[in-house]
């Protein structure tokens, strides 16, 4: 089966094309999310995060994302390292997803797309870009997150220009709903037209 890669930055509008892939019955998987499940599930990954960033990497058998948050934030080998330990479990997971589903394509919805290399298993990737304000404008009413840590999360990815350089579709998204649907049935009506022959 084919795979199409979702990515964006924060609050670029990924989940909400992600919602109306699956209204048409493609099939989304979002990496971010059972990423998160397993860390906290998932024995054989707490065992190793736990002998690489010590017991304080759960508390009260919940994942301390603090903690690691902290630990990596100007620590680049302690990123490395968590990302070595983490990327190959969700890779994993992902394959075993896939495994059974029947569908001409599958969505893998990542706001870290790039910055894992998980790029490199799909085989065309998607990119929705907006404007960095309008970005935050939007997350700030979602999540009641201040600017400035919006910000410094927008500081840890890639630019919209890198993940652009390295898609097959960009979607703007700096406008209403209404046009991001249509930019959406777009890239959709393409996509069936490449893959669903075979
Ligand atoms: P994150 O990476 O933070 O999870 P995301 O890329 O998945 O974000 P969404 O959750 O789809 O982005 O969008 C962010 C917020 O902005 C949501 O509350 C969504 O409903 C809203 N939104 C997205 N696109 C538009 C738009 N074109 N007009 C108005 N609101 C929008």
């Amino acid at each position: 089966m084919k795979i199409v890669g979702l990515t964006g930055g924060i609050g670029s509008g990924k989940s909400t094309l992600a919602k109306w892939f699956r209204q048409k019955g493609i099939p989304v998987y979002n990496a971010d999310d059972e990423a998160k499940l397993l860390m906290n599930n998932d024995p054989e990954l707490i065992k190793k995060l736990t002998s690489e960033f010590g017991e304080e990497t759960y508390k009260d058998g919940i994942y301390n994302r603090a903690y690691i948050s902290s630990l990596v934030f100007k620590n680049k080998k302690a990123l490395k390292k968590l990302n070595s330990i983490v990327h190959p479990a969700v890779f994993r997971h992902f394959e075993n997803w896939l495994n059974g589903l029947d569908s001409a394509f599958a969505v893998k919805e990542a706001a870290i797309l790039f910055e894992s290399g998980s790029w490199k298993d799909c085989d065309a990737i998607i990119t929705v870009a907006a404007d960095e304000e309008i970005r935050i404008k939007r997350v700030m009413e979602r999540d009641q997150l201040s600017k400035e840590q919006i910000q410094s999360r927008i500081k840890n990815q890639w630019t919209d220009s890198q993940r652009i350089e390295k898609s097959d579709f960009v979607i703007y998204n700096n406008h209403g709903l209404d046009e991001l649907k249509l930019e959406f049935d777009r890239v959709y009506k393409d996509l069936l037209k490449q893959y669903q022959s075979g």
